[in-house]
């Protein structure tokens, strides 16, 4: 019988589909500790404490965070597939736009592609989960980094560029280290035994963010409302954006509609699942709002400085990398003692 290393060749179909069938063997919710469980979602969980080899393979089987992991997989080549239309567009080395872009689209990739990673890998053990999902959260503050960039230097009022650009990059960077701050404590914090509480400060710290980035773009709606001719549908769509972001806060903290019917949605359909096809969809409308602004011309009087906007970048994921250096023993003691409680509670083989 003929041998492709080491296995078999009548054993490689079979091989094949140990890596691809449809059910890997989940878990309920009470045979992981409490730190992984998702209110209303009972069953559908991967084991902890597997080798880095099983969750590489959850990729593709089904549980309750398949659609999680992918949408923002696709999200991250759908980002990649934008930047790549950009370049026939515009010059990445010469353009100004092309910077701007650049310095927004940077900041979208990074937000997915870390969100992918924490919530493919963070099963593998109650510290993996609170490293990796702060990781999560330094990706969705580098996203609204990046939003904020496209904000000032794409789709900023003329005025307001003026007044805020020239303390618009450390601003940006301060804000989006303090919401990376704050999500992160109130993690370690809140995670296992008050989840509510996480979610109002995270949100708080996310909607004041994303408060301040917006100025530049709020001032457009009111010199719209007050500029004889315009309509207000021309920023369609920004405020398609701003809609479909404001619909994903809701999705991502209210838990529905598994809280309607635990249980039912625990593979498909669950909140936290929608709000990351959400983002997708609101990533993708980003990227071709900020195409129509710099076509239509609203970027004309922006000045952005590729050089600035990478060092911005690189001193905020630094600071995001030190945060989490500091944070240290408090994420090890805090894992220590939910795994040890976990020994305690969880059910015993007979
Ligand atoms: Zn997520």
């Amino acid at each position: 019988m003929m041998i492709i290393s080491g296995a078999r060749l009548s054993e490689v179909p079979s091989r094949i589909l140990s890596i691809l069938q449809p059910h890997l063997s989940t878990v309920a919710a009470r045979n992981v500790a409490p730190v992984f469980r998702e209110p209303f979602i009972l069953t559908g969980y991967r084991l902890q404490d597997q080798p880095w080899c099983y969750y590489w393979k959850t990729l593709f089987h089904v549980h309750n965070e398949s659609v999680n992991v992918w949408s923002h997989v696709l999200a991250t080549l759908l980002i990649l597939r934008h930047v790549w239309s950009f370049s026939q567009t515009f010059d990445f080395i010469e353009d100004k736009y092309g910077w701007s872009l650049i310095g927004f689209s940077l900041g979208c990739f990074l937000g997915t592609l870390l969100s992918a990673i924490a919530h493919q890998f963070h099963s593998k053990s109650v510290w993996w989960h609170y490293v990796l999902f702060m990781m999560d959260y330094g990706g969705v503050t580098l996203y609204t980094f990046g939003t904020g960039i496209g904000c000032m230097y794409i789709c900023s009022q003329r005025y307001m560029y003026v007044v805020m650009e020239p303390v618009f990059l450390p601003l940006n960077v301060f804000f989006s280290w303090f919401t990376f701050y704050v999500c992160c404590r109130a993690k370690l914090k809140f995670a296992s035994t008050n989840n509510s509480t996480r979610y109002v400060f995270m949100i708080a710290a996310l909607l004041l963010y994303a408060l301040v980035i917006s100025i530049p773009i709020f001032a457009r709606y009111t010199e719209c409302m007050t500029t004889p001719g315009c309509s207000l549908a021309s920023l369609n769509h920004l405020t398609m954006c701003f809609l479909l972001l404001a619909i994903c806060a809701i999705l991502f903290s209210c838990h529905a509609p598994e809280r309607l019917a635990p249980g039912r949605f625990d593979l498909l359909g669950h909140g936290h699942s929608l709000f990351h096809l959400l983002c997708l969809v609101t990533i993708s409308m980003q990227m071709k709002g900020v195409r129509v602004d710099i076509q239509a011309g609203a970027a004309a009087h922006t000045n952005p400085n590729l050089g600035n906007i990478l060092a911005a970048y690189a001193v905020l994921i630094s600071a995001q990398v030190l945060t989490l250096v500091t944070l240290r023993r408090d994420i090890a003691a805090r894992a220590k003692m939910e795994t040890l409680h976990w020994i305690d509670i969880r059910p015993k083989s007979k």
